[in-house]
């Protein structure tokens, strides 16, 4: 298959995806945006706060991972000040007032004012504990608040996290034409879509006529948006109300609908799932595949599994079995013995079958996703007969397969 860059809907071990950092095994998170800047103080994390609440705020589960950690602004907005907790497993993002959940090194430190004077390795290396060792459950949306500019921490993000695409921020005073082309080309380096520029304080309302007036003078973002093919999402004025809101750490009271439109692309985005199956029985991987009443159907993305559905075989028999997982879009099979009939009709059906797999299946599962792939077909058991996973003639119970 040609590479498309994107790890989510491919399982070819390959170096590109040796460069994902595993996320906490007990994350689950469908998409990720990174939100960056040419330069700091143009509002890209008031455009990070704003996502996160308006999609809270429509019914999805949102996350900030503020990568920003020597300028970090988002536990204030939101007015958090406890400090981050931690378990056995894994440390804790802490939860807004409306369950948006965050995690920024604001929230480690002894004191909000201490600064951070750390080296680029080790603000990059922070950056993927905020990734690898969080746990980030049960999040549809989660944004990366970058630090400004092209530098460690984006590479890093880009390199490490599976970012779904990053939104621009600009503000008409920057060099917008610059910032953009900057930003657009680090992201075609590394493969990473651009989803579209959202321009901040792009003028002010006249509270009393409603005229709009350009503060800065006239907005290139159109211009500068068409050049490069990217979809303006959001033209945000200059609100006083919202910078009071955000001083206040009470970014989630602010209702005004900038921003729709630009969630709604968002929300449109694709989500990319790989459908893992495994015959189970009692919590195990049932030892043969055709043999097996139940499959467990989990739904992975980005490595993390986000869902699961139990799914009973009505008929025995590798064509009914195959039928029932094709059905259920399975992309890859978990299993321990399974027939080379079998074995065949899966993946002339587009199901990869990794066999030879024992224990619990959710350990089964955990092992896969953190290797992703390990071509193990030792157990196919070639034993000439056609029937040899449903039938119980003689034949198959002489042949060197497990059969009872
Ligand atoms: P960045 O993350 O790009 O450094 P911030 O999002 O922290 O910038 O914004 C810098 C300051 O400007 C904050 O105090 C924020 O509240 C204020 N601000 C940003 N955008 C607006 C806006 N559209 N209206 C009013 N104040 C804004």
């Amino acid at each position: 298959m040609a590479c498309n860059h994107n790890c989510n809907d491919c399982n070819e071990k390959c170096e590109e995806r040796d460069l994902k950092e595993k996320p906490h095994h007990m994350s689950s998170v469908k998409k990720i945006i990174g939100i960056v800047s040419g330069k700091g103080g143009v509002g890209k994390s008031l455009v990070t706060g704003l996502f996160a609440t308006k999609l809270q705020e429509k019914g999805y589960q949102t996350g900030i991972l503020d990568a920003d950690i020597t300028g970090p602004s988002i536990p204030k907005m939101f007015g958090i000040k406890e400090k981050a907790q931690g378990t056995d497993e894994g440390l804790l993002p802490n939860v807004s007032k409306t369950g948006i959940k965050i995690m920024s090194s604001n929230l480690l430190l002894k004191d909000e004012t201490d600064p951070v004077v750390w080296r680029g390795p080790v603000i990059a290396g922070l950056v993927k504990q905020f990734w690898t060792d969080v746990i980030w459950q049960d999040i549809d949306f989660l944004f990366v608040d970058m630090p400004p500019g092209t530098g460690d921490v984006p590479l890093t993000v880009f390199q490490s996290i599976g970012v779904d695409g990053i939104i621009i921020v600009t503000s008409p005073q920057e060099l917008v034409g610059m910032i953009v082309e900057k930003a657009v080309k680090m992201a075609s380096m590394m493969h990473i879509d651009v989803l579209g520029i959202v321009e901040n304080m792009s003028y002010v309302e006249c509270p009393d006529c409603h005229k709009k007036i350009n503060v800065f003078g006239d907005s290139k973002v159109d211009e500068i948006a068409k050049k490069y093919q990217l979809k303006v999402l959001a033209k945000l004025p200059i609100d006083p109300t919202l910078a009071t809101l955000c001083d206040q750490g009470k970014i989630e009271d602010h209702h005004v609908h900038y921003m729709d439109e630009a969630c709604e692309q968002l929300e449109n985005l694709p989500v990319h799932v790989l459908n893992v199956a495994i015959p189970v029985c009692n919590s195990c991987v049932d030892e043969h595949f055709g043999k097996a009443e139940v499959f467990h159907v989990y739904q992975v993305v980005k490595g993390m599994v986000v869902g699961g559905i139990k799914v009973l075989m009505k008929e025995k028999g590798h064509e009914a079995v195959v039928a029932s997982l094709k059905e259920h879009q399975v992309h890859v099979v978990l299993c321990n013995h399974i027939g080379a009939v079998a074995s065949t009709l899966c993946e002339e059906n587009g199901i990869q079958v990794i066999s030879g797999k024992e224990g619990t299946a959710l350990d089964v599962l955990y092992k896969y996703l953190g290797n992703f792939i390990e071509d193990d077909t030792s157990h196919v058991e070639h034993c000439g007969c056609d029937e040899c996973d449903d039938c119980d003639c003689d034949e198959c119970h002489d042949c060197d397969c497990h059969h009872e």
